[in-house]
């Protein structure tokens, strides 16, 4: 399926000078929507997966679907202050400014195989953020996975010996 001819360009969003990557208009069509999901489990299919993790906020979009999928189970990465249990936390620096990853402390058992799904990748700061946290809880980060990335911004460099994988390069 041509999934390019789903997503569009938003120039100056969210701040002037930056070319935003809308998913919504893949996310309306139900056959984009559902062979967006069947090609990114495909290229999961070498691991066992445990959980995956999504990313806030349009990671949670594909995470639960692709989780089902592989019988896997979902676990959210949020922004500062939006998990109700025990957390921990990394900070990272965003293509638009500063922030700080969460994740709950018993989300992952130790040596469970993690898969990390978050729509775009940039420069990569979000998803090695997330990364540090399933490591840090003893997860062990199989793959990272993006319907989008955004390679003229080289994050694959910041995720140097994970197995990167998207939907669509640009
Ligand atoms: P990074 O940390 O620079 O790799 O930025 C990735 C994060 O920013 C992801 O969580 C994306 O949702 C978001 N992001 C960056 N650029 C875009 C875009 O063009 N469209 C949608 N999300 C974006």
């Amino acid at each position: 399926m041509d999934f390019e001819r789903y997503i569009r360009d938003i120039q100056d969003f969210p701040q002037p000078g930056v070319i935003f990557k809308d998913i919504t208009p893949l996310l309306k069509d139900p056959q984009a929507l559902v062979q967006a999901c069947e090609t990114l489990c495909g290229m999961v299919k070498d691991y066992a997966i445990d959980k995956v993790v999504g990313v806030d906020s349009r990671g949670f979009i594909f995470a639960p679907l692709i989780a089902s999928k592989l019988n896997a189970g979902f676990v959210p990465v949020r922004k500062k202050g939006k998990l109700p249990y025990k957390t921990i936390s990394e900070s990272y620096s965003l293509e638009y400014g500063e922030d700080t990853l969460e994740i709950h402390t018993d989300a992952i058992q130790k040596g469970e195989k993690v898969l990390v799904h978050d729509d775009v990748l940039a420069t990569g700061g979000t998803a090695n953020a997330v990364c540090k946290l399933v490591e840090k809880l003893g997860g062990e980060v199989v793959q990272c996975n993006f319907l989008i990335q955004l390679t003229f911004l080289n994050g694959a460099d910041k995720l140097n010996g994970y197995d990167i994988k998207a939907l669509l390069t640009y």
